[in-house]
């Protein structure tokens, strides 16, 4: 078996990385806010996720793996408070939202997905056992926040230079710059606000609410254990969410949180990042809309490596849903073939290799996509070649196989509904009257109409075919 290799962020390189009992992969992948659907930008995480996801089980380990949804926050009191709704009322309808997404867009189903909400009482073991340890401490303010200075291991992941810890002062809210490294909340004492929209429990210290960094502690190792083997996020997540995750639960068990620790960079438009705030957000739903295919979005995404900045354009877009054709129209002469060829067979092999090295190299997906469209390039020249070997066919459709179960850019087959299906075939009867007439401007007029409805045609032997590809 090949390594297999990952950035990992607290170290800074790429490492040799196994789980480990050797076996099974415990991963917790930090999920979505939900109370507004998420945005490309988030999916473009969590598409690096599910790549990762996928090739450690071609790699050969089991994945067992939480993705928490986050539904008690700062920015989920604020939406339920505006519009005058519990909280569940506003992360309900958002959550199952996020579940068609990720389906569209294929992301592999989790063995886990917490709420936060479920957790209370774990989350309040969690600070009692920090109060016990000596590192948080109720304040004036009723709230209970971490002494970063009792933990000395604050830092590690981000390079906090120490100077820029300011011990003593205390932060609130939940995100906050490295300028405002301080000790920072892990039960807020629940204000007004929070009791009218439900986000109040009972504590020891009184009716609260969980910090968000203190609920991903809490559901990591409620489900996976002390200590995951990886750790993932956007890297917007290392300060301060990453880091306080650290601090909690190692101050809490006193053993390494995560072994490793991977974290996808931005999507951008126009430059710049993907966000609600900034108001440049795109969602699936409008994709879908616009007739993108998930197949195109996984394509876009993963065209690009994981830790380099991506930026979305309608031309990109374009530019994956073509490819994505591409590789239907391969996987449907693939299906269809008989025989192949000796070369076909070597090429199949090769590429094989290909992909799985490049996979293995810190999710190296850009390379491994080029390996299958060098395939499918060679692949195509071989079918024309004809050949008589069915077992060149059979290798050809096995590692076929594999890559599509693993990038899984294969788009559905378009049904074009009745109605369209009659006006293109009025299309395409006008267009064979305005070529036997040799009218080739009428005729290039119609094949330009039937272009921009997404409609491909392939004249042949036996008359023009056609399919809807959107
Ligand atoms: P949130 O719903 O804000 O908690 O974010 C969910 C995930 O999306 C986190 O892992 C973020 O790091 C990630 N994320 C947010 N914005 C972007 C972006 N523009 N590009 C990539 N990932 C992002
Ligand atoms: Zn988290």
């Amino acid at each position: 078996m090949p390594g297999f290799k990952l950035y990992n962020s607290l170290s800074r390189t790429v490492e040799p990385f196994a789980p480990a009992d050797g076996e099974t992969v415990k991963l917790y992948s930090c999920g979505p806010t939900i109370y507004n659907p998420a945005h490309l930008g988030n999916f473009r995480t969590f598409l690096f996720t599910d790549l990762l996801r996928r090739v450690l089980q071609l790699r050969g380990w089991k994945v067992d793996q939480v993705m928490n949804l986050t539904d008690v926050d700062d920015k989920i009191i604020k939406r339920a408070t505006e519009q005058g709704k519990t909280i569940r009322e506003v992360t309900d309808p958002v959550a199952s939202i996020f579940h068609e997404d990720r389906k569209y867009l294929r992301i592999a189903d989790a063995e886990h997905y917490p709420r936060a909400t479920a957790y209370i009482p774990q989350m309040i073991a969690l600070v009692e056992r920090l109060v016990r340890n000596g590192v948080a401490y109720q304040a004036e303010d009723g709230s209970v926040y971490f002494a970063i200075r009792k933990f000395a291991g604050y830092g590690k992941l981000s390079r906090l230079d120490t100077r820029e810890i300011q011990s003593g002062a205390r932060v609130a809210q939940d995100d906050y710059s490295k300028e405002n490294a301080q000790d920072f909340a892990l039960w807020k004492a629940a204000k007004p606000e929070d009791e009218a929209c439900g986000a109040a429990w009972d504590s020891p210290w009184g009716r609260g609410r969980p910090g968000w960094h203190l609920e991903c502690s809490a559901m990591a190792m409620a489900i996976l254990g002390e200590t995951l083997d990886l750790h993932t996020g956007g890297i917007d997540l290392i300060f301060p969410h990453h880091e306080d995750e650290i601090a909690q639960s190692e101050a809490a068990t006193g053993k390494p949180f995560a072994r490793c620790w991977c974290h996808g960079e931005f999507l951008l438009t126009d430059g710049a990042k993907m966000a609600k705030r900034v108001g440049n957000v795109q969602n699936v739903a409008d994709l879908r809309a616009e007739g993108v295919s998930g197949a195109a979005v996984r394509h876009f995404v993963y065209s690009t490596h994981y830790r380099k900045q991506l930026n979305l354009s309608g031309d990109a877009l374009e530019g994956s849903m073509e490819a994505v054709r591409r590789v239907a129209d391969f996987a449907e002469r693939l299906a269809a073939a008989k025989g192949g060829t000796r070369a076909l067979d070597d090429a199949a092999d090769r590429f094989e290799n290909d992909f799985r090295a490049a996979l293995f190299d810190d999710l190296n997906a850009p390379e491994a996509m080029a390996a299958l469209f060098t395939f499918i390039r060679v692949a195509n020249k071989e079918l024309d070649a004809g050949g008589t070997d069915a077992s060149a066919v059979h290798r050809a459709r096995e590692v076929f196989a594999l890559a599509d179960g693993i990038l899984d850019i294969v788009p559905e087959p378009v049904e074009a509904d009745g109605a369209l299906a009659a006006w293109v075939e009025g299309q395409l009867a006008a267009r064979a009257e305005a070529r036997a007439r040799r009218d080739f401007a009428a005729a290039d007029a119609i094949r330009d109409a039937l272009d921009a409805k997404g409609i491909v045609i392939e004249d042949g032997a036996g008359g023009t075919r056609w399919k809807a590809t959107r």
